[in-house]
């Protein structure tokens, strides 16, 4: 399925089925990361270098744990 990135706003895919509270986003600048959505709600409302800050945050804590990046609300 094709998606707006939430991030960049590039033409992205979007990994379905979709899970309850999140959805997986694979993008060709941000590559693969998930964002909830309650954060999906708000990210759109912020600037695009706050938005790259939260994906930075949640590489930085998916790197440690060797997970898919999630963006949170509480990363905005
Ligand atoms: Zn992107």
């Amino acid at each position: 399925m094709s998606v707006t990135c939430p991030i960049c706003e590039a033409e992205a895919a979007e990994k379905l089925p979709r899970v309850s509270d999140h959805v997986e986003i694979i993008c060709p600048m941000c590559l693969r990361f998930g964002i909830t959505t309650s954060a999906l709600s708000i990210v759109y409302h912020r600037l695009p270098e706050d938005r790259h800050a939260a994906l930075y945050q949640a590489r930085a804590i998916a790197a440690q744990e060797d997970k898919t990046p999630l963006i949170t609300a509480e990363m905005f």
